[in-house]
Parts: C-alpha cells; sequence; structure tokens
C-alpha cells in the first residue's frame, strides 16, 4: 500500500488486490474488511470492481482506495506523481490533465453506486415528468396545506423547484413501465436533488397525513406500515441551487425542510444547501467555496457529524463555523423551531454568520 497526496491535498491509498481481506464481491462491487484502519467487524470498504475506485464507509476512516490491478493507467499516473523515480523507470507515464474544478475532477470523486436499469429508468420518468410535479402542487390543496402546516409558504417551495405526485397521477400514466416505476412515489412532495452525476429526487411521504398533525405523530405513523417516510433516486444529490451558482459562504443543514424553513427566514437559495444527511462530498463544492457554516440538527447525530465535517472541510482548506443549536424545548430541526417560535430561532444562525463574516 502507498499513500498518494494529491496536489489538492486528497489522500489516497494505491493497494493491491492481494492486499483486500476477505472480499466479497457484491455486483459491480467489491467488499472487504479495511485494512488501512484495521476493522473486522464490518466490510466497510467498498470498490467498483469496473474502475478499481474505492471508499471506507467507516467515518472515522473515511478512505479513499484504488486497486492497481483494476485500474493500472490511475494507479501508474498516481504513482508517478507520488515518486517522479517511478517514472524514470520506464513505466509508461501519462502527463497530468490540466487541473479542473474541484467539482469536475471525477478521479477524486466518490465512486458512486452504479445505478441499476430500472434506477436509470426511474430518474428519468421523474425528469419526464418534473414539470407536471410541479404544476401538481400549485393545484393540490393536500399538498399546499401540508406545505403550510410546515410553515412554508407555496412561492418558496415553488422558486426551488418542489413538485407533488398526486396518487391519480399514476392510473393516467400510458406507459405500465412508468407506472409501476411511480408507484412508490405516489403521495409525496418530490424535490429535485443536484449532483454531478445528473439530477435526482427525493419524495416526502404524506401518506396517512391529516391536516393538523404534526410532523412527529405523522413520523410514528409512517414508522408502524410499509411506507418510508423518505425515499430518494439513484443518484441522489443535494438540495440546492446548481452547483456554479453556489455562493462563496453555504450553509449547510440535514433536511430538505430545514433548507426551506432557511429560505422562508430571508436566506438566499444559493447560500443554503441540505446535504440529505450527515454526510458531506466534500470534491462536490465547487471553486467558488471558501466558508461553511454548519447548521445540522440539534441531536445526537446531528452534534457527532458537526464535529466530524468541521474536521474533515478544515482539513480541506475551508474556514468553518459550526452554528450552536441551542438544547431546549423547541425542537431539534430548524422547521420545528420555525413552527414553534418563528423567526427567533434563527438568531443563533445569524451569530455564527456574522462572526464568519468579522473573522
Ligand atoms: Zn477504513
Amino acid at each position: 500500500m502507498t499513500t498518494v497526496t494529491t496536489r489538492q491535498g486528497k489522500q489516497i491509498e494505491v493497494i493491491t488486490q492481494h492486499e483486500l481481506r476477505e472480499p466479497l464481491t457484491r455486483g459491480e462491487y467489491v467488499r472487504a474488511y479495511c485494512h488501512i484502519h484495521g476493522s473486522d467487524h464490518q466490510r466497510s470498504l467498498s470498490i467498483n470492481r469496473a474502475t478499481g475506485w474505492g471508499h471506507c464507509f467507516n467515518a472515522t476512516c473515511n478512505a479513499t482506495v484504488i486497486v492497481a490491478e483494476w485500474n493500472p493507467n490511475a494507479a501508474t499516473q498516481l504513482l508517478h506523481s507520488h515518486d517522479p523515480y517511478n517514472a524514470r523507470r520506464g513505466y509508461s507515464f501519462v502527463p497530468p490533465a490540466p487541473r479542473l474544478p474541484l467539482a469536475l475532477q471525477p478521479v477524486l470523486l466518490h465512486v458512486p453506486q452504479q445505478a441499476q436499469k430500472w434506477q436509470q429508468n426511474e430518474q428519468r420518468t421523474l425528469t419526464a415528468l418534473n414539470r407536471r410535479l410541479r404544476t401538481n402542487l400549485q393545484h393540490s390543496l393536500r399538498a399546499q396545506t401540508y406545505m403550510e402546516d410546515r410553515g412554508i409558504p407555496l412561492e418558496i417551495a415553488q422558486e426551488t423547484g418542489v413538485g407533488y405526485l398526486p396518487p391519480d397521477l399514476i392510473p393516467r400514466m400510458q406507459v405500465a413501465e412508468q407506472r409501476s416505476l411511480l408507484r412508490r412515489w405516489a403521495a409525496r412532495i418530490v424535490f429535485p436533488l443536484e449532483s454531478p452525476f445528473g439530477r435526482g429526487y427525493i419524495g416526502r411521504s404524506l401518506w396517512q397525513w391529516r391536516p393538523g398533525m404534526n410532523e412527529n405523530t405523522h413520523k410514528a405513523v409512517l414508522e408502524t406500515g410499509e411506507t418510508r417516510r423518505w425515499i430518494k433516486t439513484n443518484p441522489a444529490g443535494w438540495f440546492s441551487c446548481t452547483f456554479d451558482q453556489l455562493a462563496d459562504r453555504l450553509i449547510l443543514v440535514e433536511g430538505a425542510f430545514d433548507r426551506l424553513t432557511l429560505l422562508t427566514a430571508g436566506f438566499d437559495a444559493t447560500e443554503v444547501v441540505a446535504l440529505g444527511g450527515t454526510t458531506v462530498q466534500v470534491e462536490w463544492l465547487p471553486p467558488q467555496v471558501k466558508t461553511v457554516v454548519l447548521a445540522l440538527d440539534g441531536d445526537q447525530g446531528g452534534k457527532e457529524a458537526s464535529e466530524r465535517l468541521a474536521d474533515q472541510l478544515a482539513r480541506e482548506g475551508f474556514a468553518v463555523k459550526i452554528s450552536p443549536f441551542p438544547q431546549d424545548r423547541w425542537g431539534k430541526d430548524w422547521n420545528e423551531r420555525w413552527r414553534r417560535i418563528g423567526q427567533e430561532c434563527i438568531w443563533p444562525l445569524y451569530a455564527a454568520c456574522s462572526t464568519l463574516r468579522s473573522a
């Protein structure tokens, strides 16, 4: 194993296939126990067989690897840039390409989960329906009442491309495959997602929701049934503006409704990104981004993720600030607090942003 640090400061472990510990093939991926952080509990190392690129999903390890035999060109190139002596020993040296913006460097992207055929069709079907879903939001009293209950004005939802898929749309689809692909999206608020691998979608179920029912009650109702609260396409991505429009200072939140809440409170659509979870694909951040404010949820998971992401982003050269989350009875995420105490819930975030500005 050779650790190579790229010019962008990213560490890549160039490994050979013999180093893989108890590898198992899972479709297009090989899973192995990670010899880099030395764990035998889970096969956290996942490598794409076609590209040789892989990633350790253990959060404290987070290693990016390449298996030399499976992608000899990229491995050779990395080793040459690491040690020019190798180059002089006569490997076929491929000169490095001119530097691309971070978001376009394919070599540094974590290997995306290869989309299966049905996932590609699902993504295409939703994209083809996109305009109709957005119109449906304007015409669905149910979806609008839901947004209203969550304190989100319809205009904010519309401006950010949010749609709704009413159940009665499905029987009206002409193609049988589309009807079957869309079934799991019925009665969902649909949010568009951005990623370097294309447009994705995430959908929030309104199944069994009734006007006046609060988010936590609805969550509990859904947990007793078969319907998942959230589903995503593959690729998924961030609920944000397009990457080239992102501001130089970003506020990262966990959920789509957290982003809508901050936009309702007056933040700009170009500065708030919903991650759809608690991990950041740092390599997706375009070059204009300099500063990141972490505004994750106030629960234990959000707090731990904030510390981890702050470290990760600081190591990559970003100025980082964690927005403190008040530990009181008004809720653990932005949307819940917004519904209960309104604009006041944003004050800690304003404070975090202003200390950064003066720094
Ligand atoms: Zn690992």
